[in-house]
């Protein structure tokens, strides 16, 4: 397609005017242990990825790499970088935990500080250890304990290097594709198990919070959920209409609901109380990628443009999205502060990255203008990583590239795109690409 065609197709998403952002906004990047670590570490991907289900994920070099990886993030002007920790290297077996990883994870907490960005420390990441999910996983309540002790364990471990958590990323989307659609590891398709792991998910974080919260003096401790904005392919056919807002209660509705009162909803359950959930966040971390559609050939992406740009995962983009999420989040849970902990796009097209995340700032900011509290943009992701069921292929994410021969980083012409972004800390329509 020509230039000028892909050019047209962006125009009316991108801003004509500067985009400003305030000096104390916070810029980052947001990665994941298993997806940059990779290796051969005891947890379900691994095998999964041995039985030939999910691609295998020799990991980007980070866990050998990462001085020098927020080294360079720094350098483009990052101040925070969100990382996760593996739960299986920390715990390889129940029950004895491994300290060698665990100070790893402090090393890396420190070397952030040292090079003046700020960690963010999350606890799961969609990867059970092995034991944990032979066990039976969260669908076990007698499991939970586990989780616990793991989250006190390296809570108490990290509680001097870091002082900002997140339980868990996406605890809907890991129930939504591991329990409900099956097809992530532990590949379980029952809306029942879905149901009741919904109720679990919304208990550990509660649970899970009130440990993290008494381990040092000034924790934040926020969630991280991804906004999917479902819709109907067409408005006027009610069976899509009524699809897309069954799906909306549960996946955004049931949580804001639960988050802001305590009261977990869900479909075919009685409604149960969890009192602790009742304010047990310090701030929303807001994922956003596209919008999802429902329409007469199931779930697909959507746009309220008829020829939108569309990503390497056939996702349409539609930064409104970002926009109403934001402002829905902020109206649903006045007085807690939002900060967009994930957002970017898979491909290998530079401008396109550019572009997108140009689009996606000044969506951004329109919320903003219309009250949402919004601190911050974390970009997903610093170093191309492992795109689960797509692996390393085309769909990457990252700012910078790497060599998997030699783990070399180059960053990327978005990369430093962005880090101009930054240091003025505008987006210019006359510097978009
Ligand atoms: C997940 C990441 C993933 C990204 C891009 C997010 O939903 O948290 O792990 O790589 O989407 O698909």
């Amino acid at each position: 397609m020509s230039d000028d065609a892909e050019r047209a197709r962006w125009a009316p998403l991108l801003p004509h005017a500067p985009v400003h952002f305030p000096r104390d906004f916070a810029w980052g990047v947001a990665s994941s242990a298993f997806q940059s670590e990779g290796g051969d570490v005891a947890n379900d991907w691994v095998d999964a990825a041995r039985a030939g289900r999910v691609p295998p994920n020799p990991g980007n070099g980070f866990w050998q790499r990462a001085e020098d990886d927020l080294q360079l993030v720094a350098g483009l002007g990052f101040g925070h970088y969100r990382l996760s920790v593996e739960w299986s290297r920390v715990e390889p077996e129940r029950g004895r935990f491994d300290e060698a990883a665990i100070d790893r994870y402090r090393a890396i907490c420190d070397a952030a500080t040292a090079a003046g960005v700020t960690p963010w420390v999350n606890l799961f990441h969609f990867t059970h250890p092995r034991w944990f999910a032979a066990r039976g996983g969260f669908l076990e309540t007698a499991n939970h304990a586990d989780f616990l002790r793991y989250v006190e364990r390296v809570g108490r471990a990290l509680a001097k290097h870091a002082r900002h958590f997140h339980v868990a990323n996406e605890s809907m989307v890991y129930v939504l594709t591991g329990y409900m659609m099956g097809v992530v590891p532990p590949f379980v398709k029952d809306s029942a198990s879905a149901f009741a792991m919904t109720r679990h998910v919304l208990t550990l974080h509660a649970d899970a919070y009130r440990i993290l919260k008494s381990q040092q003096p000034q924790p934040t401790v926020a969630t991280i959920e991804v906004y999917l904005d479902p819709r109907p392919e067409d408005p006027n056919d009610a069976q899509q209409r009524a699809a897309a807002e069954r799906f909306d209660a549960w996946y955004h509705g049931v949580l804001l609901e639960a988050l802001a009162t305590g009261w977990v909803r869900v479909p075919t359950r009685e409604p149960e109380e969890i009192p602790h959930l009742r304010g047990a966040l310090d701030l929303y971390g807001f994922n956003y990628y596209n919008s999802t559609s429902f329409g007469a050939g199931g779930a697909g992406s959507w746009s309220d443009r008829d020829d939108p740009p569309v990503d390497r995962m056939h996702r349409k983009v539609h930064p409104g999205g970002l926009e109403a999420g934001l402002v829905r989040v902020a109206n649903a849970l006045p007085g807690v502060p939002l900060l967009v902990t994930e957002n970017g796009v898979p491909t290998t097209d530079e401008t396109f990255r550019s572009r997108y995340v140009a689009a996606h700032l000044a969506a951004l900011d329109r919320a903003r203008q219309s009250g949402a509290p919004v601190r911050g943009y974390f970009h997903w992701t610093a170093v191309d990583n492992y795109e689960w069921t797509f692996g390393f292929g085309p769909e990457r994410f990252g700012l910078v590239a790497f060599d998997p021969a030699t783990q070399q980083r180059s960053v990327k012409e978005s990369g430093r795109w962005f880090a101009e972004v930054i240091r003025g800390g505008i987006v210019d329509p006359a510097r978009i690409p």
